[in-house]
């Protein structure tokens, strides 16, 4: 039974039921799952998991937006399979923007497989020379009668290669920024569409980069014209952006679990580890910084959940605040395991390598910190100037 007790609060009884049974389903049906040993076999797993996930009803909050539900599923799955949380989040990131945009026909109809597990989806925002400084993206989207066609390389994408569809953002016109950005779903299989070549992570994650060369969408693969499609991608951020911290949770979660188990069963000097105060003192603060990281991200989702328009700095400081102390949760518990932590096919030594791209997409911990002070003095400006 996960420990709903700490974020109850925010959690109405459905969703404490949901929470039980997401973590059964994780611990039975993904932690049993040896972790892939190359990239090309993490591809094959990572279909294989989201064929799991689609049949098990688990992505259904996605399309809801119910945000408590994703970050129970999130904090459930990555404590049991870091690269199946990769798989969750990314059918989130893929479908959220044509969810959002509203759109019907055969983009409505990508979201309604997503959700199945039938098709996998990508979120192609980032490029080499565009990465927090996403606005400066070169890709390009130029109209051609009703058409629009695409022309550029996206990097660190996501699901590259092995996704069936992908929301893509690229610039409508030079030198208008995030103004001229319009979104757009494409098929994998499009004309022009190719994958470019993987980028291997030291974590199994599916990543890679994609060319767009002359690639033609029909008008209605335009889910948001010049300037809203950097809104819509900057909306679904803001709404994910929390459940990242979840995912960090869940990884902080199991690293704790793993820990706290081996210090009392692990003998040294004629006692267990658990005895001597310098571990107790780190399990203290592992276990206290999981909990205020718990608060944040159930705090943000519950926001939203309740109707707020955006949340902004409520999913920055979820976000920034839950992989930060994940990342510290995860380093105490390798070091509360001494050499075992470090053991390639040991689950901490999976989470220590998986937990440290979470401080980097979505938003870097910095960009995060950014948008935090910026909301801050916005208000404190604008109390000031109230008359
Ligand atoms: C595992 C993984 C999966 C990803 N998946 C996707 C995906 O599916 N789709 C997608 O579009 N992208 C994806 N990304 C890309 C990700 O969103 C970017 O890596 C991220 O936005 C940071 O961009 P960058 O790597 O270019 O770093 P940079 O922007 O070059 O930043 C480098 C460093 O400089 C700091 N920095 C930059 N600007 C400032 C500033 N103004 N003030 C202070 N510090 C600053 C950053 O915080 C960071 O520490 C993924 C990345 C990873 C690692």
């Amino acid at each position: 039974m996960p420990d709903v007790d700490t974020i109850r609060a925010f959690l109405d009884d459905a969703d404490v039921e949901f929470a039980a049974a997401v973590d059964g389903f994780a611990r039975a049906e993904l932690a049993i799952r040896a972790e892939p040993a190359s990239d090309d076999a993490a591809r094959i797993e990572a279909r294989e998991i989201l064929a799991i996930l689609g049949r098990g009803g688990w992505l259904a909050p996605i399309p809801t937006r119910n945000l408590r539900r994703i970050a129970l599923a999130r904090e459930a799955i990555a404590a049991a399979s870091p690269l199946a949380d990769a798989v969750y989040a990314l059918q989130a990131l893929g479908s959220t923007p044509i969810v959002l945009a509203g759109a019907g026909g055969d983009a409505a109809r990508w979201v309604e497989e997503a959700v199945a597990g039938r098709a996998m989806g990508g979120f192609a925002m980032t490029e080499h020379e565009a990465g927090s400084d996403v606005a400066s993206m070169a890709t390009t989207a130029t109209r051609d009668r009703s058409d629009w066609v695409l022309d550029g390389e996206k990097a660190f994408i996501s699901n590259a290669g092995i996704a069936d569809f992908y929301t893509v953002f690229a610039q409508t016109e030079a030198g208008k920024g995030s103004k001229g950005i319009a979104c757009f779903v494409v098929p994998a299989d499009a004309p022009g569409l190719t994958f470019a070549g993987a980028q291997v992570l030291s974590a199994p994650h599916p990543l890679g980069r994609i060319r767009f060369d002359g690639c033609r969408v029909p008008a209605e693969a335009c889910l948001a014209g010049p300037g809203d499609g950097f809104k819509l991608g900057l909306a679904t951020l803001d709404l994910l952006r929390a459940t990242v911290g979840a995912a960090a949770c869940g990884m902080a979660a199991r690293a704790l679990e793993e820990a706290t188990r081996h210090a009392l069963e692990r003998r040294q000097f004629g006692e267990p580890l658990a005895g001597f105060q310098l571990v107790r003192e780190k399990l203290a603060r592992m276990a206290t910084e999981l909990a205020a990281a718990r608060l944040l991200v159930f705090r943000a989702a519950w926001v939203k959940d309740r109707g707020a328009e955006r949340v902004t700095l409520e999913s920055a400081m979820a976000k920034s605040y839950a992989t930060e102390a994940a990342q510290r949760i995860v380093d105490d518990a390798v070091q509360i395991l001494g050499g075992r932590g470090v053991l390639a096919d040991h689950p901490v030594d999976r989470l220590y390598r998986s937990v440290r791209a979470l401080r980097i997409y979505e938003g870097t911990t910095e960009i995060q910190r950014l948008v935090i002070a910026g909301q801050l003095l916005a208000r404190a400006g604008e109390a000031r100037d109230r008359p």
